[in-house]
């Protein structure tokens, strides 16, 4: 008889919490994870599997239409909002029953439950109204996080990202309230699925902390496929009337919209775990506050992910679970370099980018070299769109190497995948120019700048 009844015991089969469990079950390690939603977490099942889908939808609409000018004719398509709903979900489910088998194929012991924290070593599962503790040598805390609300008289009208995938009837007007990557996402979709779409930013310019080249390039796009972009613009207050939810605007105007998005933020899920009743330190908006190592201010309670507050993304939460995995039954070796983490935004166009934006690596650098290369692509002289492309390189004089790689276009998260590698392996734009391009591509842009953007 051992004193735990697991070695390690997960809370949350998101993203991390799948990752790490499976793992250490692998190890041989006695493992459970408690989830009380679908499994796979916020990404499977509202996040970026979702989100792609309806992304790959809303192009089709540009397919059709740019296809006349390669000869193509077609009676004028309509959307079938109920199927592509329906088409989601029977993926999502297919995907969910994956995750299960391979937790369980792996031997980790399921329950489908709420979890919390009761004790430095002992979780508390509910299943169905009962209530049993487990005892574990290792926590970990993989809960995710949650949209934050509208914050305004009437935020109880507005919706999340969470209930934007299976809305009932598909909405004809869309206000989308926010700037980061959710909001602009959706925005770019909606409107592309045929939606008529206002999206507010309180800011000056949308994505804060990505180049300003690429937040000015990426919403003059946006607007040019017929996003109303208003910066500098809020809601006051929200008002069911019978056309509609009215929003009247900070500056005095409105906006009538059939369906109203808040995208303005995730917190983390820590909310009745349980975990400051323990002693686990938390931050102001109930982050676990981590060390290097995953480790919370009370022993052998780990957390990784969205959670922790740190970089929200799904790669992210399967690299810290993979380190955790590591070092409790592994080698400890394994780390994660939070250095160049390259990402995407699925606007339309999308962004793609790894390393520095140009500002900050004038303030890390100061002599930095620009070369930016802004232009239509081929596809664009036959398909009559007016789309842009832009590639930008941001180069340290000193060293020659290529620190902040950015693109606003088609697949731009497939381009800059490959090019993640290479400015891991400190490419440098020597490298770069002794490539030799794949023509005609848009990538091969990367490869054949030569000439500087003049300081
Ligand atoms: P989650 O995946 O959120 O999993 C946490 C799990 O814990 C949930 O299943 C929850 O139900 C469960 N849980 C919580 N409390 C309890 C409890 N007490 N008991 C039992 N279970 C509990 N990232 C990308 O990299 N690319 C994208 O394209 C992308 N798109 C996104 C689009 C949207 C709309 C959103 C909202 C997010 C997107 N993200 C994307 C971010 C990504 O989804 C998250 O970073 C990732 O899911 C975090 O994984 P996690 O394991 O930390 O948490
Ligand atoms: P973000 O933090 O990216 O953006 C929040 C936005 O809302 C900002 O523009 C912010 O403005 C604005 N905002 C915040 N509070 C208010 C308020 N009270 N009133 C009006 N506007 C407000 O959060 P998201 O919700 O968009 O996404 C959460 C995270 O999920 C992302 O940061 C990302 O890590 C992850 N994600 C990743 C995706 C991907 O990889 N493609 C896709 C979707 C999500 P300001 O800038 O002024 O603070």
């Amino acid at each position: 008889m051992t004193a735990f009844d697991f070695d390690l015991f997960v809370i949350g089969a998101g993203s991390g919490g799948v990752r790490a469990s499976r793992m250490a079950a692998q190890t041989g390690a006695r493992v459970a994870v408690a989830e009380d939603a679908p499994l796979g977490g916020t990404c499977v099942n509202v996040g970026c599997i979702p989100k792609k889908l309806y992304s790959f939808a809303a192009h089709y609409a540009e397919a059709f239409e740019e296809a006349h000018g390669f000869g193509w004719s077609a009676a004028k398509p309509s959307l079938d909002w109920q199927l592509l709903k329906s088409n989601r979900a029977t993926e999502i489910s297919r995907l969910n029953s994956i995750y299960g088998g391979l937790l369980t194929g792996a031997g980790v012991t399921l329950m489908h439950g709420r979890a919390k924290v009761v004790g430095p070593h002992e979780v508390a599962v509910t299943v169905q109204g009962e209530t049993k503790s487990y005892r574990a040598k290792t926590i970990l805390v993989a809960t995710g996080g949650r949209p934050l609300l509208a914050d305004v008289p009437g935020g109880e009208l507005a919706i999340s990202s969470d209930q934007i995938f299976d809305l009932l009837q598909f909405p004809r007007r869309l206000l989308v309230v926010g700037g980061g990557y959710i909001a602009c996402e959706f925005a770019s979709i909606f409107r592309g699925l045929g939606a008529e779409v206002t999206q507010l930013y309180r800011g000056e310019q949308v994505l804060r902390g990505f180049d300003a080249e690429v937040r000015h390039f990426v919403a003059d796009e946006m607007i040019k496929k017929g996003v109303d972009l208003r910066t500098g613009s809020d809601v006051e207050s929200l008002v069911q009337t019978d056309d509609g939810i009215l929003a009247c605007l900070k500056d005095g105007s409105m906006v009538l919209a059939d369906t109203v998005l808040y995208a303005t933020g995730r917190h983390p899920n820590t909310a009745g775990l349980g975990l400051a009743e323990i002693g686990v330190a938390l931050s102001a908006n109930g982050a676990v506050k981590v060390d290097a190592q995953y480790c919370s201010s009370v022993p052998h309670l780990m957390a990784i992910g969205d959670v922790t507050d740190r970089v929200q993304l799904t790669p992210v939460a399967l690299a810290e679970a993979m380190a955790v995995v590591d070092q409790l039954f592994g080698d400890g070796r394994r780390a994660v370099d939070y250095a160049l983490i390259p990402t995407a935004v699925f606007t339309h166009p999308s962004i793609g980018t790894i390393g520095l934006s140009e500002e900050k690596a004038r303030a890390q650098f100061g002599d930095v070299r620009i070369f930016r290369s802004d232009f239509r692509a081929l596809k664009h002289t036959l398909s009559g769109s007016s789309e842009r492309t832009l590639m930008k390189l941001v180069v340290d004089v000193a060293s020659d190497r290529v620190v902040g790689l950015h693109m606003v276009g088609p697949e731009a998260g497939e381009i800059i995948q490959g090019f993640a590698v290479a400015m891991r392996g400190g490419a440098t734009k020597a490298l770069f120019d002794s490539t030799l391009g794949i023509h005609p591509t848009m990538a091969e842009e990367f490869v054949t700048m030569r000439v500087p953007v003049p300081d």
